[in-house]
């Protein structure tokens, strides 16, 4: 292209630009709109405005500190006058021209000689009244020769482009045209058409990762080697406590259907929140196998939580043929080959355990049912290598982070979800409140309350950064606690720095009710269960995001007792005050996690990046509207094309292949 040598070229490649292409698919990050003009007179400070007026004074350029240029200039229009200034820019003199009208676009700021424009853009009044784009930049490469270059490859695209979303397809759904989209992304005209191109572009991102994310779910994974044949839910049943809730019921039914079906294994994940009782359907489940002659395995992210699992499992267990045992990296080295001797012999039904359970020296006569708990602790690598301990064993993932349905659908489109929507019966809900840190006092005489009813406490207080010394850090805020309000009461300590061994004994010595109230920075997060905690105070709350101020609280309202939880916030702002609300008005997962996806997008369900799911360049999955948009488009595309490989959808499905070769696959194998 014009004006593209080797050494722009390499700073496009640095932007991931290699071709016309890439170049038409490199999105402006943001636009600024020179299609509505304000007047001089109305500018207030703050804003950021497009003008149009005259050069009432040729550029002047001083030099400043440091050898830099501050150039400055008077324009005005029919309402007033207006000063401009750029800092370092020694073109700036020549390329406006004293007298003549432009267009000019920035910040107003105010300063002791009064308002002024800061580094405006401009454009002569002819070429002006339209809406830039601005596009992500790189040292030495400014936005607009990104806009020069991009205007040129528009110019070299043919009058019809192939369109991979088949006509009829846009047709009804309102999409417009490939060109169309390309033309107004960069460069619309009006907001609407700007609307228009976004809306085809989103739907088609989303499309093609949905389209692909359904074919990798059907290619996944071969026969099962595991033929399970009777169901021995109900005789587990039997074994319960407790009656299971019309939610557990139908999650069962739905593994057993699957793992008593001959052909592909079971890839099912069992979404519930924090104590919905998923620890039931699994172990139901494992018994099932296990009774059909296999082995289950049953992977938990620590140790306190497999032992947890074991303690109440062996117990419920204890009276029927099959053996359990217990497997994690703390236990005596020869305890490990009694349970890996049991497990390659075939004696052991049912093991739990941690990482332990997938080292090579983990070996299993005839594994039928992996389990995995928590199931966002474990990369897919390692639930691959659980699943190669056997002849292609079914699989379960378990997971308490209430994703939006939306959103899941995609993102475990490799599995099939069972939802646990509904709470044993005897739990009582959380009872939330927000507070001020002018009330510490009271809560704290709640807490201690509580606790001499026999209750236990958890405070949280948040992480530090560095350079964030005005938040107390848990150990001081413990210390705080142990000389005054809490000095008669067991008080424990768990931070970010706590040896893991140690957080495990002090998490074990609390589940015991040996410690009364345990501070802690974010660590408890896990689902260890502790059914005597009835208080969880969360300090700081406004740091939190909704989903995890969700997870925190599960710690609570485990047991029988009326539990509660207290969120302490001074933030006056009034969008956190809001999400903070939210907190208090519903204990639905679902309705908090859809609510954190608007107000902070999908990175917090998972960390950064963490979903797994390849890159988007224009779509954003906290767009639920257009998530559905495209999950209904890709319905009908299969229900007309059944299959992605007709010719019609040739272009359709390189773009699959394209979209999944950039990597991030979200695949078993
Ligand atoms: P989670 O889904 O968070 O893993 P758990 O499986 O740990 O939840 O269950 C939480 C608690 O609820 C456990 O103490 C468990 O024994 C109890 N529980 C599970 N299902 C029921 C039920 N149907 N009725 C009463 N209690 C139940
Ligand atoms: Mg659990």
């Amino acid at each position: 292209m014009k004006g593209i040598g080797e050494k722009r070229a390499e700073l496009f490649s640095k932007l991931g630009v290699n071709s016309v292409g890439e170049l038409l698919n490199f999105y402006p990050r943001a636009y600024e709109d020179w299609t509505s003009v304000e007047k001089i007179e109305n500018l207030l400070e703050g804003g950021t405005y497009c003008i149009k007026a005259v050069l009432g004074s040729p550029v002047s350029d001083a030099l400043i500190g440091g050898g830099r240029i501050l150039s400055k200039a008077t324009v005005y229009d029919d309402t007033g006058k207006l000063r401009l200034v750029w800092f370092n820019n020694r073109y700036i003199s020549r390329m406006l021209v004293y007298g003549g009208e432009y267009f000019f676009f920035g910040k107003i700021t105010v300063d002791n000689y009064g308002a002024q424009m800061l580094s405006p853009t401009f454009a002569p009044v002819a070429k002006g009244a339209m809406i830039h784009p601005v596009y992500r930049t790189t040292a030495g490469l400014v936005s607009k020769s990104i806009s020069a270059a991009v205007e040129q490859s528009l110019k070299l695209l043919p009058e019809t482009v192939n369109d991979p979303i088949p006509e009829q397809i846009r047709k009804k759904y309102g999409l417009c045209g490939l060109r169309q989209a390309l033309c107004d992304i960069h460069f619309p005209k009006t907001r609407e058409a700007l609307e228009c191109a976004r809306k085809r572009l989103v739907t088609e991102e989303l499309l093609v990762l949905n389209l692909g994310m359904r074919s990798l779910k059907r290619h996944s994974r071969g026969v099962s080697g595991v033929k399970i044949k009777r169901d021995y839910s109900k005789e587990f049943e039997s074994l319960l406590p407790f009656e299971l809730t019309g939610a557990q019921r139908r999650a069962v039914a739905d593994c057993v259907s699957d793992i008593t079906k001959s052909g592909a294994p079971m890839n099912r994940l069992i979404q519930g929140d924090v104590g919905s009782g998923k620890t039931a359907v699994a172990a139901s489940i494992c018994y099932t196998a296990a009774k059909n002659g296999f082995q289950a395995a049953f992977m938990a992210p620590t140790e306190i939580l497999a032992r947890q699992h074991f303690d109440n499992l062996s117990a419920l267990l204890e009276n029927t043929s099959l053996r359990v045992e217990l497997l994690t990296g703390s236990l005596k080295e020869s305890e490990k080959k009694r349970v890996r001797e049991g497990l390659s012999s075939g004696e052991v039904d049912l093991v739990i355990g941690t990482h332990a359970l997938i080292t090579d020296k983990t070996e299993f006569k005839s594994l039928g049912v992996a389990v995995t708990d928590e199931q966002h602790r474990f990369g897919v690598a390692q639930r691959a290598k659980l699943l190669g301990k056997g002849e292609n064993p079914h699989l379960m993932v378990m997971s308490a982070t209430p994703i939006p349905r939306t959103l899941g659908l995609i993102i475990f489109g490799d599995l099939d979800i069972s939802v646990i929507d509904e709470l044993p019966p005897s739990r009582k809900p959380v009872k939330t409140v927000l507070r001020g840190a002018a009330d510490r006092k009271k809560i704290y005489s709640f807490i201690k309350r509580e606790i001499a009813q026999g209750r236990q406490a958890f405070i949280v207080c948040p992480l530090i950064e560095e350079g964030e010394l005005d938040v107390a850090s848990a150990e001081e805020y413990a210390a705080e606690l142990m000389l005054n309000d809490f000095s008669d009461i067991p008080v424990a300590v768990v931070h970010g720095k706590t040896k893991a061994d140690e957080k495990e004994r002090i998490m074990a010595d609390f589940a015991a009710n040996k410690y009364s109230l345990l501070v802690s920075t974010t660590v408890i997060e896990v689902g260890v269960d502790v059914p005597n905690a009835s208080v969880m105070m969360i300090e700081n709350a406004e740091r939190f995001g909704l989903s995890q101020l969700h997870q925190l609280r599960g710690r609570v309202g485990r047991g029988k007792f009326q539990s509660y939880c207290v969120l302490v916030s001074d933030n006056r702002n009034p969008v956190t005050e809001e999400r903070l609300r939210v907190m208090c008005s519903t204990n639905d997962g679902f309705r908090i996690a859809d609510e954190d996806l608007k107000m902070r997008g999908p990175g917090d369900f998972f960390g950064e990046r963490q979903h797994g799911l390849p890159q988007m360049s224009i779509a954003d999955f906290a767009d639920t509207k257009s998530l559905e948009l495209s999950q209904k488009i890709a319905d009908e595309i299969i229900f007309i094309y059944k299959d992605l490989r007709n010719d019609e959808l040739r272009l359709l499905n390189a773009e699959v292949e394209r979209l999944f070769a950039r990597g991030g696959q979200n695949t078993l194998n």
